[in-house]
């Protein structure tokens, strides 16, 4: 089929490049020439495990191609992915005008019937301001139908779970944009769902506050568990064996952040309140999300107490393993609060380093973890890469101008760190 992706990010780009690896003809569409003139070199603007071989296979087979035209981008399609960003606004909602840019300018090179997809994660009822759009700026009254189709993928996974999906959502009340969508899902063979534009994105924004629920329950319990000298990590195991309850989401840790929970929790909630309903167990899940992150640099002061002119190794910085998406970091807010207390730090991500020194500036990069933890008063873990949880425990001690590691994710074992003669601290245990 003939696919057009407008938002060439992590969720556009992936989307594109699995769709072209099904045999689709795809071509993604981005307004930041930077990024296009990067693809058409063959290379890819972001970490993804495996995009950048795809994208190359896809581009020798001439099934994937980049523009900055939405106008060429829509004349080569049937199908219209509209996957922009959707980023907070100062009051929690969601931006919508990204989104309602593309729907004007696809209105207006609308050729003859197309099904337009809504990708990014709206609040309800923006497929019905989409059509809106289109049924304003469209020229000689062209057929069309919108689909709301919620992304669910994970960076660091991205390609697995496009390939992979728990289930694939099509919101829309014309059965033929549910057919078309149906034809080119059909070889991923996974549960897909038909239902109306409304609760489909609804169903992307309950699923992402329902996970970050669980990680705010993990953080909460974490603290009883820390009081009542009880082991989180074994609680919540025991926890999540039970099948109505699950494993997953259940990390206490330094708290959530990224490009989607942060945003989309506090869109919902704000959806919420427009509608008339106070959704407080959401206000509190980010309240005890922010208390978590405060609460780590809390262990880190009384641990270190006067931070002044110390030196603070990290490992770890963007906001999970496997990306180098740096949006909304844990790490951002931890090594901010440590500057502003005179702290040196040293720093070492596997990937997110580039990204990070536009946002962090005023600390040392390393070029491995050894040398983050090289001289440090205490090295502290904040995103749980394989890379640390198989360091050499031996050697590092000897790095360390004192063995004190402070660990936000969980990644050794108590026991064996006290055995080795570190001071340790992590979370709930
Ligand atoms: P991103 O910032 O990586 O990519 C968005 C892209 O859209 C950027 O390349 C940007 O240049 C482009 N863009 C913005 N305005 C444009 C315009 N007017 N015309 C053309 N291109 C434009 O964002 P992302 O992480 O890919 O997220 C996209 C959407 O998908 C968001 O709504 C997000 O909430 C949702 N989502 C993201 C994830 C994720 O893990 N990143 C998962 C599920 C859903």
């Amino acid at each position: 089929m003939r696919v057009c992706i407008i938002g060439t990010g992590y969720v556009g780009l992936v989307t594109g490049a699995c769709l072209a690896e099904l045999g689709n003809q795809v071509i993604c569409v981005d307004n930041d020439e930077e990024k296009i003139e990067i693809l058409r070199g063959g290379e890819v603007p972001i970490y993804e495990p495996g995009l950048r071989e795809m994208v190359r296979n896809a581009r020798e087979a001439k099934r994937i191609s980049f523009t900055s035209s939405i106008a060429e981008g829509v004349a080569a399609s049937d199908i219209v992915f509209i996957a922009v960003s959707t980023p907070p606004l100062p009051d929690g909602s969601a931006d919508l005008s990204a989104v309602a840019r593309v729907a004007r300018e696809v209105a207006e090179n609308l050729d003859g019937y197309k099904v337009i997809v809504d990708k990014s994660t709206v609040p309800v009822k923006t497929g019905e301001k989409v059509a809106e759009t289109i049924m304003r700026y469209r020229k000689n009254k062209v057929e069309f139908d919108v689909v709301s189709n919620p992304e669910f993928l994970r960076e660091g996974s991205a390609i697995y779970d496009t390939f992979h999906p728990d289930r694939i959502v099509i919101g829309t009340s014309s059965s033929r944009a549910a057919s078309i969508l149906q034809e080119l899902y059909k070889p991923l063979e996974a549960p897909l769902i038909v239902t109306d534009v409304n609760s489909a994105e609804i169903i992307k924004h309950a699923s992402n506050s329902f996970l970050a629920t669980k990680i705010s329950f993990a953080n909460a319990l974490a603290r009883v568990c820390e009081e009542a000298g009880a082991n989180v990590e074994e609680v919540t195991k025991g926890m999540g064996l039970d099948k109505r309850i699950g494993n997953q989401f259940l990390n206490a840790g330094v708290g959530y952040g990224g490009s989607c929970f942060p945003k989309d929790v506090s869109a919902f909630i704000k959806i919420a309140e427009e509608l008339g309903y106070d959704f407080r167990l959401l206000k509190e899940v980010e309240l005890i999300n922010k208390l978590q992150a405060d609460y780590f640099f809390s262990k880190i002061k009384e641990t270190l107490w006067i931070l002044e002119d110390k030196t603070v190794g990290i490992l770890g910085l963007a906001f999970k393993p496997n990306t180098d998406d740096m949006r909304n970091a844990p790490s951002i807010d931890i090594i901010s609060k440590l500057l502003r207390e005179k702290a040196k730090i040293k720093a070492y991500d596997p990937r997110a380093m580039e990204k990070a020194k536009s946002i962090l500036k005023d600390i040392e990069y390393c070029s491995d973890p050894y040398r983050a933890a090289e001289g440090s008063e205490a090295l502290v873990i904040l995103t749980e890469w394989n890379e640390f949880k198989e360091m050499d425990l031996e050697k590092l001690k000897k790095l360390l101008k004192h063995p004190t590691v402070i660990d936000g994710r969980n990644i050794y074992e108590p026991a064996k760190m006290k055995e080795l003669g570190f001071t340790y601290h992590s979370i709930g245990r």
